[in-house]
């Protein structure tokens, strides 16, 4: 399984970033390659194709419905209903409850059809299988509903923290995974809410009662140093342990 980083500014773009966004590709059993896309946040649709043909996605999940992990897909809605080729086959979007309702009103369609005509919205509800991937959403720790997800293919598993909290879900999702995908968007030092975010010494607490393999740290919001995020994980898992980065790449 190939994890290319599309965007991973926290909360917000950056300079250097857009907001959420990872592309998942893996060949099935005829030698396809099916595209997965985990989050579509602010500016993320423009830095897709860089990677791949956009027309290529074959599913979209949502971790949860705050902008900078959903808002790009009003876009995607363009792009796929009135591309110059006609418009495109319906896709699978998976999310929270809400999804269709959020999305339409974002774009400011009414309730019904909405984006419907476009995507086949599915809630988080257990695991599903997409072509060769396996994904197991698992609800955490945010003001509104919020799921991590891992993702397994060819026995290799990539875990995606979405925006989170400290809980002991999150932690069972990641359990043993090859690689963590985990936001660390607050630093130890500040007096930061509960329930909302990690610190960079939370993140890599997870990735070490995990007991994952490797340990990625996203979602750093631009008005902080990521270096400093990066300090406060390292001291805290045993595994090797980096910032992500826009267009990095991980073969699982
Ligand atoms: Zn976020
Ligand atoms: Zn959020």
């Amino acid at each position: 399984m190939k994890l290319t980083i599309v965007g991973c500014s926290g909360s917000y773009p950056g300079p250097d970033s857009p907001a959420s966004c990872y592309l998942l590709q893996a060949d099935d059993a005829e030698g396809r390659t099916w595209n997965l896309l985990l989050d579509l946040g602010n500016g993320a649709l423009g830095a897709l194709h860089r990677y791949i043909d956009p027309l290529q996605v074959d599913a979209i999940l949502l971790s949860h419905l705050h902008a900078d992990h959903c808002i790009d897909i009003t876009s995607y809605y363009v792009l796929r209903k009135y591309h110059p080729s006609g418009q495109q086959p319906v896709i699978p979007v998976y999310g929270p409850r809400g999804t269709p309702r959020r999305l339409a009103r974002a774009y400011d369609l009414p309730r019904k059809p909405g984006m419907e005509e476009e995507f086949d919205f599915l809630r988080h509800r257990g695991v599903v299988e997409i072509g060769p991937f396996t994904i197991e959403p698992r609800e955490v720790e945010h003001p509104v509903p919020a799921f991590a997800l891992r993702v397994t293919a060819d026995g290799a598993s990539v875990v995606y923290s979405g925006d989170t909290g400290p809980t002991d879900a999150l932690v069972e999702i990641a359990k043993d995974a090859d690689l963590f995908l985990c936001e660390a968007s607050f630093r130890e030092q500040d007096d930061n809410p509960p329930n909302l975010h990690l610190t960079g010494k939370e993140a890599g607490e997870a990735a070490e009662a995990a007991g994952v393999r490797r340990l990625v740290l996203t979602h750093v919001p631009p008005w902080h140093d990521e270096q400093e995020i990066l300090a406060e994980a390292v001291p805290a898992f045993s595994g090797p342990t980096e910032l992500a980065r826009p267009g990095a790449t991980y073969f699982v």
